[in-house]
């Protein structure tokens, strides 16, 4: 039996976003719990689909003993503010000073964090908690399966073991494995480890490991991941984090360093030879409409229209309104759409009661370029306090605490609508209103790829459109200032500087 110490500190950096995280915003529970310190964090994490829980277990069930040191995430958004990441480093130190005799550390990190001082904020997290330990200890840290992982965080860790899916189904599972990993380095000689970064940026909505090619490039990870390997990962990168370690990467880990080096260098080559096959498919909004109203949507079988911009998963604010206002005036039946962030709505909605029709100003409350607010007469179909446990495959035993929520209706419309932002990845969102999407011809949801874990098997088809917001999904449409020399911002596009 070892002690271990646990903790974990989670951004995703949408560097182009202009809303930054404080400490406030990690303080804050929404979908997943808000900064908990100490032995209250097991219980804050138990039983949900995160890296941290399913560590946690499996290291229990390894029965050894666990220290605990600090846990918090906030929604991804721009940089972490100097104050948030400095506050919390200090705070999760501190905790690891004071945890006494361990064997081993266990960090949830997410892999793409930058804070308004550092580029790589979880390399220079695990810089510091390397000199804090020595560098013999083993170190093993989770990643998202969007990490921009860099060689600071390779020299770092011990050994890193990334998310194997997307949508992340495998949260808990990556931290079981984390927990198998370091249970097996305890003891031993610390590890060779090889880093490939890949020169290309994948567009978020072609990283799914539901379709090809990462589904079977991701196989092939797996398949590489035998003794003398510890890990083998692929992880595509956050393409909207404008730094020099931006995009995808291939590591591994092993007590072997020609295999380790070689199997990093096969897996990188296999995806390089796929480059292509990772460009994006996008449609207007126009172009999106057009199918729908050719192709006779049915109920059962809904059109799923992915407003990939506004996405609050990877920056967006949930509250653009364009293509719902062009949908509206399409007079397409049965559209659902969500889950849209506007406080001051919901309220309105609580303080006029269900049934009731009120005219409002909806959404648009971030101020989106191109964006206004859907403006009308809205009849209030249903009311919800926003506290919920999500039952779908990604948001699987999330305690929801979204605020007043309400269902409007506007024309064939119904607009579910929340007092706090989050992605439409979970049919829950929409059943706590009592609405059952299947019932829908279409569905627009705020989201890019998550969706797909709970709302996949309903889909009738998937149309990715280009609405208006901040989470560009073309990379090479972004400003980028910081790339490394040599990265291409779209799959087999121009070399952004060379
Ligand atoms: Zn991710």
């Amino acid at each position: 039996m070892a002690r271990i110490a646990v903790g974990g500190f989670q951004h995703e950096t949408n560097t182009f976003s202009p809303v930054k995280a404080t400490y406030a915003d990690f303080e804050a529970p929404d979908a997943w719990p808000g900064l908990t310190r100490g032995e209250a964090l097991f219980d804050a994490v138990a039983g949900i689909n995160l890296p941290v829980a399913g560590f946690v277990q499996e290291a229990r069930a390894l029965r050894h003993g666990l220290a605990p040191l600090l846990w918090c995430q906030a929604q991804p958004s721009g940089h972490v503010t100097h104050d948030a990441f400095e506050h919390v480093s200090a705070m999760l130190i501190e905790q690891l000073r004071a945890a006494g005799a361990i064997d081993g550390v266990y960090l949830d990190l997410h892999g793409a964090m930058v804070a308004e001082h550092v580029d790589d904020a979880d390399g220079e997290l695990l810089r510091r908690i390397r000199a804090v330990v020595g560098p013999d200890l083993p170190i093993v840290a989770s990643l998202d399966f969007h990490a921009n992982l860099s060689r600071q965080m390779a020299r770092h860790a011990t050994a890193l073991v990334s998310f194997r899916t997307y949508p992340h189904v495998d949260m808990a599972a990556s931290g079981a494995r984390a927990a198998r990993c370091l249970h097996d380095l305890i003891g031993r000689p610390r590890p060779a480890h090889a880093l490939e970064q890949l020169d290309f940026l994948m567009p978020l909505t072609s990283q799914s490991t539901l379709v090809d090619p990462m589904r079977s490039l991701m196989d092939e990870a797996v398949a590489l991941e035998r003794t003398p390997l510890v890990v083998v990962g692929l992880t595509a990168g956050f393409p909207a984090s404008d730094v020099p370690d931006c995009g995808p990467a291939v590591y591994a880990c092993g007590h072997d360093t020609a295999a380790t080096s070689a199997a990093a260098q096969t897996l990188a080559e296999r995806v390089r030879s796929r480059e292509s096959e990772f460009a994006l498919e996008i449609y207007s909004i126009e172009e999106a409409l057009g199918i729908v109203m050719a192709s006779a949507p049915q109920r059962g079988r809904p059109v799923i229209l992915v407003d990939t911009q506004d996405n609050p998963g990877a920056g967006g604010n949930a509250d653009t309104m364009t293509l719902i206002g062009e949908l509206a005036a399409s007079r397409v039946e049965r559209v659902l759409a969500g889950i849209i962030c506007d406080r001051e709505s919901a309220a309105r909605a609580h303080a006029a009661g269900q049934g009731a029709t009120i005219a409002l100003a909806l959404g648009s409350r971030s101020g989106t370029p191109g964006d206004a607010p859907l403006r009308g007469a809205f009849r209030v179909e249903a009311l919800g306090d926003g506290r919920f446990t999500g039952t779908g495959p990604f948001y699987l035993g999330a305690r929801f605490d979204l605020g007043p929520m309400a269902l409007l209706r506007f024309g064939e419309v119904r607009i579910a609508v929340a007092s706090r932002k989050q992605q439409a990845a979970d049919q829950a969102m929409f059943r706590h209103l009592g609405i059952e999407p299947a019932d829908h011809a279409v569905l627009l949801l705020k989201s890019s790829v998550h969706f797909r874990a709970d709302f996949g098997a309903l889909a009738g088809r998937v149309l990715v459109v280009e609405g208006p917001g901040p989470n560009v999904p073309d990379p090479a449409r972004l400003p980028f200032r910081n790339l490394r020399p040599g990265v291409r911002l779209r799959p087999h596009a121009a070399k952004h500087d060379d």
